[in-house]
């Protein structure tokens, strides 16, 4: 049984302007059209396809998550349909805190969300995009101590974020390098974010002035969706083969905010990807994301969540995401991410530097999302799971992402 959200598309800014109620289905485009001739936005995806469902239950990184913390920790309330069928309204302050907590970061464990009611603020446009280079040494180098110094000089300026993705492009036979630098002001170039900008050769540049929808459009072009569905099966593009469509892994770790580790860690991915070149629709990247103790520090609010960081930051998120098309092709890839990320756990831990914490939204299948929150916050989701689904409907009949047990 498939249980299709599509329809809460509900987006609904309350009278003061401080609370969206947004229905599962929504994807993030969606709300932010909606929001921003209002001038206003909530924390969610950067990519405009994401869903608001899966997104804000396992965590949530937006463009503004240093000065407001991750999409779960922004959920003011859930209406939420639990095991036994009934409906409840899940805040801090409602007889379901327990409940609030654990649905800020435990996915889709305790039931089915259908509606978030979101917190929101004034927003206009930002000043972003992507600089990308092709990779050397020291370009890499000089890209690695600015993603470091960013980390460590965030809290002067929370408005500033970066994604730093290492790829191989098969078009020009080169690994490249792309970084995305977010500032969530119309302020070009800010000092916060000139140790990377001042990075000399950047073959593509799409930096500018840009409103929030237009930029998650630009991340899903650069970003291209799973399985290739069309809306309409009519449409004659439609092609539900499998070999002819984007295959995709994501995996996951967590590391300290290091550049020389970050080096290691690309080495150790080039050694993997380097057979892997002629492999059909082949998309490798290694990705690092600052997780700064700005953010972390907005962990904390309305009773905490249950991702079990406290703060040690700044950290580095580090996504392994590789695309291909033949589905003959998936044993090698599989193999690969494996190899790169068990390669990165031991150079992290080498060096004292490995987080046992996982990012849920990109964790690959195996990997044992909930030990990394934690021992007593994996027992405290386990009793919430327990009070409110006794016989663990989500856990036993519901298939799919991760699951407490
Ligand atoms: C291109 C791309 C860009 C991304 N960008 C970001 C980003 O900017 N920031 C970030 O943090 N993550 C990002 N992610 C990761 C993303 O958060 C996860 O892939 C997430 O699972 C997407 O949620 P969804 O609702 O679209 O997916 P789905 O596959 O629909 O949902 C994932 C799981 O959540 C459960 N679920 C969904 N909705 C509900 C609900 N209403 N109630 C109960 N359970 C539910 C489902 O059981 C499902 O198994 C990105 C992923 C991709 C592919």
């Amino acid at each position: 049984m498939t249980i299709d959200l599509a329809n809460l598309n509900e987006i609904t800014v309350r009278s003061d302007r401080a609370q969206t109620a947004v229905g599962a289905g929504n994807v993030w485009y969606d709300v932010y059209t909606t929001l921003q001739p209002m001038g206003l936005t909530v924390i969610g995806g950067r990519v405009s396809a994401i869903g608001v469902g899966g997104l804000t239950l396992g965590g949530g990184i937006s463009f503004f998550s240093g000065r407001y913390g991750w999409a779960c920790d922004n959920v003011n309330n859930y209406e939420v349909v639990l095991a036994d069928g009934s409906i409840q309204e899940v805040s801090f302050s409602s007889p379901y805190s327990d409940l609030y907590w654990a649905l800020r970061g435990g996915g889709n464990n305790f039931g089915i969300v259908t509606r978030f009611d979101l917190m929101t603020f004034p927003q206009g446009d930002l000043w972003a995009g992507s600089e990308t280079f092709i990779y050397t040494p020291e370009t890499a180098a000089a890209i690695n101590d600015a993603f470091y110094f960013l980390g460590v000089n965030a809290p002067s300026d929370p408005y500033a974020q970066v994604i730093t993705a290492y790829a191989y492009a098969q078009s020009v036979d080169a690994y490249i390098i792309a970084s995305d630098l977010q500032y969530g002001k119309p302020v070009a170039n800010p000092p916060i974010l000139q140790n990377f900008t001042a990075v000399q050769g950047a073959i593509a540049s799409t930096l500018r002035i840009v409103d929030q929808a237009n930029l998650t459009i630009e991340f899903n072009d650069t970003n291209p969706g799973g399985f290739r569905y069309v809306s309409n099966p009519q449409d004659t593009n439609y092609k539900p083969s499998l070999n002819q469509d984007c295959r995709q892994t994501y995996w996951t770790l967590m590391v300290g905010n290091n550049a020389t580790l970050m080096a290691d860690m690309v080495a150790i991915y080039m050694d993997e990807i380097e057979p892997l070149k002629s492999v059909a629709g082949l998309v490798p990247s290694l990705v690092f994301q600052p997780i700064t103790t700005d953010m972390i520090l907005h962990f904390s609010k309305n009773g905490g969540n249950a991702l079990g960081l406290d703060n040690q930051g700044p950290l580095n998120l580090v996504q392994i995401d590789i695309s291909w098309s033949d589905i003959a092709d998936d044993d090698r890839i599989l193999t690969a991410a494996q190899n790169i990320l068990d390669g990165c756990q031991a150079a992290a831990s080498a060096v004292g530097l490995l987080n046992k914490y996982l990012y849920q939204n990109y964790a690959s299948v195996g990997q044992g999302v909930f030990s990394g929150y934690g021992q007593n916050n994996l027992a405290r989701l386990k009793a919430v799971s327990a009070k409110y689904d006794p016989a663990q409907v989500f856990q036993k009949l519901q298939p799919g992402y991760f699951k407490l047990n």
